[in-house]
């Protein structure tokens, strides 16, 4: 099998897996406990919290560790405005991921004045759109580093100083899902993060807050994080995060590196494919693990399943988003729209992958599309 949708989840490290067995079946104390072993345990999580927040932001903060990007995303954006005294301006890019776009969708009936920044043709922020859109009243503004279908890379520090220009007490949360670690820290009050995107098990996630920042607990009970997210604490989960960001810090060059290599290569072998055409960035720019690409004249969801089938796993944008026919929200806003919508493939890498891999795909794209554009002619 060629796995090429590591933005949907990846594979778990094998040694963060080993990580979460140990913390499961030998050092399984709940950190909250009073004697000695979940006292130790306890100082574990925070080393590893210390570790995390000191890889994602330079300024001083606190770090939240949740169950997921999407709670993350939902904590960041519900919890930071319920803390405020007045209701406001709400902005958001038009492709956020479906856990803050629906989110300000809810805060639009909760009596938000929530408006939608648009992007360029590869899915980045326009910064003059941005500037005419944050006004005195904004109190939180909500914009990815890297947008989870193009790769686009948002350009947090300009937004930032953008954004306090025109507002000095808004609020910039990042959801940093996509980016984390394998592009450099960015200046932000509020940044989310999710492990299964970066080789740790599924079922943790952390949020970045800001010295300052005032939050309203999304989830309350017995007060752990710091009264911010109640719920006994997922060590395992925690410790197995840890260690997988530790090994791709240890390997970072390396590891983002190798994606790049994979991507161009992909593309190269893509090019000669006739009627293939690039929706957003292209090699050398934008996030090294993603590429996404239109096959004219072919569904993209048929195709899917033929690469599938002949054991290649991509995917016709975020596993999140429902995609009906022409009702890809993220690519609308691109205005890739019609055939080159319905042809859009997302082939998402990680450092496991190699340029032989790209070879073989390429081969058996080339192989499929061809009888996928016969088919249709007859
Ligand atoms: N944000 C982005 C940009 C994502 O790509 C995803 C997952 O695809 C999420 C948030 C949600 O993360 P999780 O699956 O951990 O809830």
């Amino acid at each position: 099998m060629i796995y090429f949708d590591n933005s949907a989840t990846t594979p778990c490290l094998p040694e963060a897996g080993a990580e979460a067995l140990k913390y499961m079946t030998s050092q399984y104390f709940n950190p909250a406990a009073a004697y000695a072993p979940a006292v130790q345990t306890e100082r574990e999580v925070n080393a590893a919290r210390a570790y995390v927040l000191s890889e994602i932001s330079r300024e001083p903060g606190d770090l939240i560790f949740t169950s997921c990007g999407t709670e993350s995303n939902n904590t960041a954006v519900f919890g930071s405005l319920s803390a405020m005294r007045s209701k406001g301006r709400v902005i958001v890019s038009a492709v956020e991921h479906p856990s803050v776009y629906e989110a300000a969708i809810e805060l639009r009936e909760r009596g938000y004045d929530v408006v939608f920044a648009p992007v360029d043709a590869t899915g980045r922020v326009r910064l003059d759109a941005l500037g005419g859109l944050v006004n005195a009243d904004t109190r939180l503004v909500s914009i990815m580093h890297v947008n989870n279908e193009s790769g686009a890379v948002n350009d947090i520090n300009a937004i930032r100083a953008l954004i306090k220009k025109a507002a000095p007490d808004c609020l910039l949360h990042v959801d940093g899902v996509q980016a984390f670690m394998k592009l450099p820290p960015v200046g932000c009050d509020l940044y989310s993060v999710s492990g299964h995107k970066l080789h740790a098990p599924k079922g943790v996630g952390a949020l970045y807050v800001k010295k300052g920042v005032r939050l309203k607990p999304y989830l309350v009970g017995g007060g752990q994080e710091a009264g911010l997210r109640s719920g006994t604490t997922n060590v395992p989960g925690i410790m197995a995060f840890s260690l997988a960001v530790r090994d791709f810090s240890a390997h970072r060059d390396e590891y983002v590196s190798g994606m790049e290599a994979v991507r161009s290569r992909l593309y190269n072998d893509l090019s000669s494919i006739k009627d293939v055409k690039l929706n957003g960035p292209g090699p050398g720019e934008g996030a090294p693990h993603i590429l996404n690409v239109s096959f004219m004249g072919v569904r993209g969801e048929v195709l899917l399943n033929a690469l599938s089938e002949r054991g290649l796993m991509v995917s016709t944008g975020s596993a999140c988003a429902a995609h009906k026919r022409g009702r890809n929200r993220i690519l609308n806003a691109m205005g890739i729209l019609g055939e080159r919508q319905d042809g859009a493939i997302r082939f998402s890498f990680s450092h496991f992958n190699t340029v032989g891999e790209a070879d073989a795909a390429a081969g058996i794209i080339e192989e499929q599309v061809g009888i996928l554009r016969r088919f249709k002619r007859r």
